[in-house]
Protein backbone atom coordinates (compact mmCIF):
# COMPACT_ATOMS: atom_id res chain seq x y z
CA UNK A 1 0.00 0.00 0.00
CA UNK A 2 1.22 3.36 -0.60
CA UNK A 3 -0.16 6.56 1.09
CA UNK A 4 0.52 9.56 -0.40
CA UNK A 5 0.86 11.64 3.11
CA UNK A 6 1.52 14.84 1.78
CA UNK A 7 -1.69 14.85 -0.50
CA UNK A 8 -3.72 12.78 1.92
CA UNK A 9 -2.96 15.57 4.57
CA UNK A 10 -3.48 18.45 2.10
CA UNK A 11 -6.97 16.78 1.74
CA UNK A 12 -7.94 16.81 5.59
CA UNK A 13 -7.09 20.45 5.71
CA UNK A 14 -9.01 21.20 2.87
CA UNK A 15 -11.95 18.88 4.48
CA UNK A 16 -11.79 21.08 7.77
CA UNK A 17 -11.81 24.02 5.70
CA UNK A 18 -14.66 23.35 4.25
CA UNK A 19 -16.36 21.41 7.19
CA UNK A 20 -16.84 18.78 4.72
CA UNK A 21 -17.72 15.34 6.89
CA UNK A 22 -17.97 12.18 4.72
CA UNK A 23 -21.42 10.86 4.10
CA UNK A 24 -22.20 7.10 4.80
CA UNK A 25 -25.55 6.89 3.10
CA UNK A 26 -23.85 8.67 -0.38
CA UNK A 27 -21.33 6.02 0.10
CA UNK A 28 -18.04 8.24 0.71
CA UNK A 29 -15.30 5.70 1.03
CA UNK A 30 -12.32 8.34 -0.69
CA UNK A 31 -9.18 6.33 -2.25
CA UNK A 32 -6.41 7.48 0.09
CA UNK A 33 -4.09 4.68 -2.04
CA UNK A 34 -1.59 5.77 -4.74
CA UNK A 35 -0.81 2.48 -6.55
CA UNK A 36 -4.75 1.62 -6.41
CA UNK A 37 -5.26 5.50 -8.04
CA UNK A 38 -2.47 4.69 -10.68
CA UNK A 39 -3.54 1.33 -11.32
CA UNK A 40 -7.32 2.42 -11.99
CA UNK A 41 -6.08 5.36 -14.31
CA UNK A 42 -3.55 3.04 -16.07
CA UNK A 43 -5.51 0.01 -16.46
CA UNK A 44 -8.63 2.63 -18.26
CA UNK A 45 -5.92 3.01 -21.42
CA UNK A 46 -6.88 6.63 -21.55
CA UNK A 47 -5.53 8.80 -25.10
CA UNK A 48 -4.69 12.10 -25.02
CA UNK A 49 -7.69 12.86 -27.22
CA UNK A 50 -10.00 11.03 -25.05
CA UNK A 51 -13.01 12.40 -23.27
CA UNK A 52 -13.14 10.92 -19.48
CA UNK A 53 -16.51 10.48 -17.65
CA UNK A 54 -15.97 9.93 -14.04
CA UNK A 55 -18.71 8.89 -11.55
CA UNK A 56 -18.55 10.24 -8.27
CA UNK A 57 -15.21 11.81 -8.25
CA UNK A 58 -15.36 12.59 -4.57
CA UNK A 59 -12.41 15.14 -3.59
CA UNK A 60 -10.65 14.54 -7.22
CA UNK A 61 -8.03 12.36 -6.40
CA UNK A 62 -8.76 9.91 -9.48
CA UNK A 63 -9.70 12.86 -11.72
CA UNK A 64 -6.29 14.33 -11.42
CA UNK A 65 -5.01 10.92 -12.42
CA UNK A 66 -6.86 10.09 -15.17
CA UNK A 67 -6.89 14.32 -16.13
CA UNK A 68 -2.75 13.27 -17.03
CA UNK A 69 -3.77 11.24 -19.65
CA UNK A 70 -6.84 12.89 -20.97
CA UNK A 71 -7.88 15.28 -23.57
CA UNK A 72 -10.53 16.32 -21.01
CA UNK A 73 -12.62 15.24 -18.02
CA UNK A 74 -16.08 15.38 -16.82
CA UNK A 75 -16.68 14.10 -13.46
CA UNK A 76 -20.79 13.59 -11.91
CA UNK A 77 -20.67 14.59 -8.26
CA UNK A 78 -24.25 14.51 -6.66
CA UNK A 79 -22.59 15.99 -3.31
CA UNK A 80 -23.37 20.01 -3.85
CA UNK A 81 -20.43 20.08 -0.60
CA UNK A 82 -18.17 18.54 -2.62
CA UNK A 83 -18.53 21.59 -5.58
CA UNK A 84 -15.94 24.05 -3.42
CA UNK A 85 -13.47 21.14 -2.19
CA UNK A 86 -13.27 19.80 -6.13
CA UNK A 87 -12.57 23.55 -7.36
CA UNK A 88 -10.15 23.58 -4.76
CA UNK A 89 -8.09 20.19 -5.10
CA UNK A 90 -8.72 20.25 -9.16
CA UNK A 91 -7.46 24.11 -9.39
CA UNK A 92 -4.23 23.22 -11.58
CA UNK A 93 -6.05 21.12 -14.06
CA UNK A 94 -7.81 22.87 -17.21
CA UNK A 95 -9.22 19.71 -18.64
CA UNK A 96 -12.03 19.27 -16.06
CA UNK A 97 -15.30 20.41 -15.71
CA UNK A 98 -17.33 19.02 -12.74
CA UNK A 99 -20.54 18.30 -13.14
CA UNK A 100 -23.29 18.51 -9.37
CA UNK A 101 -25.52 15.95 -10.35
CA UNK A 102 -27.31 12.54 -9.20
CA UNK A 103 -25.58 10.08 -12.38
CA UNK A 104 -29.05 8.46 -12.04
CA UNK A 105 -30.90 11.33 -13.21
CA UNK A 106 -28.44 12.02 -15.80
CA UNK A 107 -28.37 11.56 -19.68
CA UNK A 108 -25.17 10.57 -20.10
CA UNK A 109 -25.62 9.84 -24.16
CA UNK A 110 -26.48 13.70 -24.57
CA UNK A 111 -23.19 15.16 -22.40
CA UNK A 112 -20.94 12.75 -24.51
CA UNK A 113 -22.75 14.10 -27.55
CA UNK A 114 -21.95 17.45 -26.50
CA UNK A 115 -18.47 17.03 -25.58
CA UNK A 116 -16.85 14.17 -27.95
CA UNK A 117 -13.61 15.76 -29.63
CA UNK A 118 -14.97 16.74 -33.00
CA UNK A 119 -12.34 16.66 -35.37
CA UNK A 120 -10.40 13.42 -33.57
CA UNK A 121 -10.98 10.20 -32.95
CA UNK A 122 -10.58 10.37 -29.22
CA UNK A 123 -13.26 7.58 -27.63
CA UNK A 124 -14.73 7.73 -24.35
CA UNK A 125 -13.91 6.56 -21.06
CA UNK A 126 -15.75 6.03 -17.85
CA UNK A 127 -14.37 5.93 -14.42
CA UNK A 128 -15.22 5.58 -11.37
CA UNK A 129 -14.74 4.32 -7.28
CA UNK A 130 -18.75 3.39 -7.38
CA UNK A 131 -20.99 3.99 -4.38
CA UNK A 132 -21.33 0.59 -2.91
CA UNK A 133 -25.22 1.18 -2.50
CA UNK A 134 -26.05 1.61 -5.87
CA UNK A 135 -23.46 0.22 -8.29
CA UNK A 136 -25.65 -2.26 -9.73
CA UNK A 137 -28.06 0.61 -10.86
CA UNK A 138 -25.63 2.55 -12.38
CA UNK A 139 -23.94 -0.34 -13.90
CA UNK A 140 -27.50 -1.34 -15.72
CA UNK A 141 -27.90 2.09 -16.14
CA UNK A 142 -24.55 2.49 -18.13
CA UNK A 143 -25.51 -0.69 -20.03
CA UNK A 144 -28.97 -0.30 -21.03
CA UNK A 145 -28.52 3.38 -22.30
CA UNK A 146 -26.03 1.97 -24.87
CA UNK A 147 -23.63 4.51 -23.27
CA UNK A 148 -21.65 4.91 -26.24
CA UNK A 149 -18.19 4.41 -24.49
CA UNK A 150 -14.83 2.14 -25.08
CA UNK A 151 -13.86 1.19 -22.07
CA UNK A 152 -15.75 1.10 -18.47
CA UNK A 153 -13.20 1.11 -15.20
CA UNK A 154 -15.02 1.22 -11.96
CA UNK A 155 -14.36 -0.18 -8.24
CA UNK A 156 -16.95 -1.93 -6.66
CA UNK A 157 -17.47 -4.22 -3.64
CA UNK A 158 -15.96 -7.42 -4.32
CA UNK A 159 -19.20 -9.57 -4.05
CA UNK A 160 -20.75 -7.61 -7.25
CA UNK A 161 -17.35 -7.84 -9.13
CA UNK A 162 -17.32 -12.10 -8.41
CA UNK A 163 -21.31 -12.03 -9.65
CA UNK A 164 -19.71 -10.07 -12.80
CA UNK A 165 -17.35 -12.75 -13.55
CA UNK A 166 -19.21 -15.46 -12.76
CA UNK A 167 -19.26 -18.90 -14.46
CA UNK A 168 -22.58 -20.40 -15.23
CA UNK A 169 -23.45 -23.18 -12.71
CA UNK A 170 -22.28 -21.22 -9.73
CA UNK A 171 -23.82 -20.06 -6.78
CA UNK A 172 -23.24 -15.80 -8.02
CA UNK A 173 -23.53 -16.44 -11.57
CA UNK A 174 -27.25 -14.10 -11.94
CA UNK A 175 -28.62 -11.79 -14.05
CA UNK A 176 -25.90 -9.11 -13.82
CA UNK A 177 -23.25 -12.01 -15.26
CA UNK A 178 -25.58 -12.18 -18.21
CA UNK A 179 -26.13 -8.76 -18.58
CA UNK A 180 -22.52 -7.70 -18.25
CA UNK A 181 -21.53 -10.36 -20.47
CA UNK A 182 -23.65 -9.75 -23.33
CA UNK A 183 -22.38 -5.99 -23.87
CA UNK A 184 -19.07 -6.57 -22.56
CA UNK A 185 -15.86 -8.35 -22.61
CA UNK A 186 -14.97 -8.51 -18.60
CA UNK A 187 -11.06 -7.94 -17.75
CA UNK A 188 -9.97 -8.36 -13.95
CA UNK A 189 -7.54 -5.15 -13.20
CA UNK A 190 -7.33 -5.69 -8.99
CA UNK A 191 -7.91 -6.70 -6.06
CA UNK A 192 -7.93 -3.66 -2.94
CA UNK A 193 -7.71 -4.11 0.92
CA UNK A 194 -10.65 -2.09 2.31
CA UNK A 195 -7.55 -0.43 4.31
CA UNK A 196 -7.10 1.48 1.07
CA UNK A 197 -10.00 3.65 1.53
CA UNK A 198 -10.52 6.47 4.43
CA UNK A 199 -13.20 5.47 6.24
CA UNK A 200 -12.10 2.26 5.38
CA UNK A 201 -15.24 0.71 5.07
CA UNK A 202 -16.43 -3.31 5.77
CA UNK A 203 -15.72 -5.03 2.48
CA UNK A 204 -12.98 -5.61 0.14
CA UNK A 205 -13.00 -4.01 -3.65
CA UNK A 206 -12.17 -4.89 -6.76
CA UNK A 207 -11.37 -3.06 -9.72
CA UNK A 208 -12.92 -4.39 -13.24
CA UNK A 209 -12.31 -2.82 -17.09
CA UNK A 210 -15.48 -3.73 -18.91
CA UNK A 211 -14.43 -3.00 -22.77
CA UNK A 212 -17.81 -2.26 -24.57
CA UNK A 213 -18.90 -5.04 -27.21
CA UNK A 214 -18.50 -3.87 -30.88
CA UNK A 215 -20.94 -6.09 -31.93
CA UNK A 216 -23.03 -8.23 -29.87
CA UNK A 217 -22.32 -11.74 -28.68
CA UNK A 218 -25.34 -13.60 -29.73
CA UNK A 219 -28.49 -12.03 -31.78
CA UNK A 220 -31.68 -12.17 -30.85
CA UNK A 221 -34.79 -10.95 -32.01
CA UNK A 222 -35.88 -8.84 -29.44
CA UNK A 223 -33.15 -7.18 -26.74
CA UNK A 224 -35.78 -6.27 -24.27
CA UNK A 225 -37.59 -9.78 -24.12
CA UNK A 226 -34.23 -11.54 -23.65
CA UNK A 227 -33.90 -9.38 -20.17
CA UNK A 228 -37.21 -10.12 -19.52
CA UNK A 229 -36.31 -13.77 -19.84
CA UNK A 230 -33.63 -13.61 -18.01
CA UNK A 231 -35.17 -11.74 -15.45
CA UNK A 232 -38.11 -14.17 -14.85
CA UNK A 233 -35.35 -17.00 -15.09
CA UNK A 234 -33.37 -15.31 -12.12
CA UNK A 235 -36.47 -13.68 -10.22
CA UNK A 236 -37.10 -17.18 -9.17
CA UNK A 237 -33.94 -19.17 -8.81
CA UNK A 238 -34.47 -22.18 -6.91
CA UNK A 239 -37.66 -22.91 -9.44
CA UNK A 240 -37.39 -24.92 -12.28
CA UNK A 241 -37.08 -22.93 -15.56
CA UNK A 242 -40.52 -24.10 -16.96
CA UNK A 243 -42.07 -22.60 -13.49
CA UNK A 244 -39.89 -19.62 -13.52
CA UNK A 245 -40.91 -18.55 -16.92
CA UNK A 246 -44.65 -19.42 -16.46
CA UNK A 247 -46.66 -16.19 -16.99
CA UNK A 248 -43.77 -14.52 -18.99
CA UNK A 249 -45.52 -12.40 -21.94
CA UNK A 250 -48.77 -14.44 -20.91
CA UNK A 251 -47.16 -17.90 -21.09
CA UNK A 252 -49.39 -20.91 -18.87
CA UNK A 253 -47.41 -23.81 -18.08
CA UNK A 254 -47.77 -26.17 -21.25
CA UNK A 255 -46.17 -23.49 -23.81
CA UNK A 256 -43.56 -22.39 -21.17
CA UNK A 257 -42.61 -26.28 -21.46
CA UNK A 258 -42.69 -25.81 -24.96
CA UNK A 259 -40.99 -22.78 -25.84
CA UNK A 260 -38.00 -24.46 -23.88
CA UNK A 261 -37.84 -27.56 -25.10
CA UNK A 262 -38.26 -25.91 -28.61
CA UNK A 263 -34.86 -23.73 -27.68
CA UNK A 264 -33.28 -27.24 -26.85
CA UNK A 265 -33.54 -26.47 -22.90
CA UNK A 266 -34.61 -29.14 -20.37
CA UNK A 267 -37.62 -27.51 -18.39
CA UNK A 268 -36.45 -28.88 -15.21
CA UNK A 269 -33.23 -26.76 -15.19
CA UNK A 270 -32.42 -23.92 -13.34
CA UNK A 271 -31.38 -20.25 -14.44
CA UNK A 272 -28.06 -21.05 -12.90
CA UNK A 273 -27.05 -23.21 -15.07
CA UNK A 274 -28.00 -21.40 -18.49
CA UNK A 275 -25.28 -19.65 -20.75
CA UNK A 276 -25.89 -16.31 -22.77
CA UNK A 277 -26.28 -18.45 -25.64
CA UNK A 278 -29.45 -20.88 -24.11
CA UNK A 279 -30.96 -17.85 -22.97
CA UNK A 280 -31.09 -15.82 -26.35
CA UNK A 281 -32.26 -18.85 -27.74
CA UNK A 282 -34.87 -19.14 -25.27
CA UNK A 283 -35.85 -15.88 -25.81
CA UNK A 284 -36.39 -16.36 -29.29
CA UNK A 285 -38.50 -19.13 -29.15
CA UNK A 286 -40.58 -17.01 -26.86
CA UNK A 287 -40.75 -14.52 -29.14
CA UNK A 288 -42.41 -16.91 -31.72
CA UNK A 289 -44.87 -17.92 -29.16
CA UNK A 290 -46.02 -15.05 -28.26
CA UNK A 291 -46.03 -13.54 -32.22
CA UNK A 292 -47.30 -16.87 -33.92
N1 LIG B 1 -13.68 9.02 -6.57
C1 LIG B 1 -13.52 9.32 -5.15
C2 LIG B 1 -12.41 8.47 -4.58
O1 LIG B 1 -12.10 7.43 -5.18
O2 LIG B 1 -11.88 8.83 -3.54
C3 LIG B 1 -14.82 9.12 -4.38
C4 LIG B 1 -15.42 7.73 -4.45
S1 LIG B 1 -16.73 7.47 -3.32
C5 LIG B 1 -16.66 5.70 -3.18
C6 LIG B 1 -18.22 7.66 -4.29
C7 LIG B 1 -18.53 9.07 -4.72
O3 LIG B 1 -19.74 9.04 -5.49
C8 LIG B 1 -18.79 10.05 -3.60
O4 LIG B 1 -18.10 11.24 -3.84
C9 LIG B 1 -20.30 10.27 -3.60
O5 LIG B 1 -20.70 11.54 -3.12
C10 LIG B 1 -20.60 10.11 -5.10
N2 LIG B 1 -21.98 9.71 -5.39
C11 LIG B 1 -22.80 8.94 -4.63
N3 LIG B 1 -23.99 8.77 -5.24
C12 LIG B 1 -23.91 9.44 -6.43
C13 LIG B 1 -24.82 9.65 -7.50
N4 LIG B 1 -26.05 9.11 -7.48
N5 LIG B 1 -24.43 10.43 -8.55
C14 LIG B 1 -23.18 10.98 -8.58
N6 LIG B 1 -22.27 10.80 -7.58
C15 LIG B 1 -22.62 10.03 -6.53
Amino acid sequence: MRNNSSRNSRDAGIKRKYGFHNSKSLGQNFLTDDSVIEDIAAASEIGSDDLVIEIGPGMGVLTAAVAEYAGKVTAIEIDRRLIPVLNETLAGYDNVEIINADIMNTDLNQIIAERRPSESDGAVRIVGNLPYYITTPILMKLLEEHIDARTITIMMQKEVAERIMAEPGSRTYGALTVAVSYYCNVHHVREVSKECFSPVPKVDSTVLRLDVRQSRPVEVRDEKLLFETVKAGFGKRRKTMKNAITGLRGLDKGAAAAVLERAGIDPSRRAETLSLEEFAALADSVYQAVTE
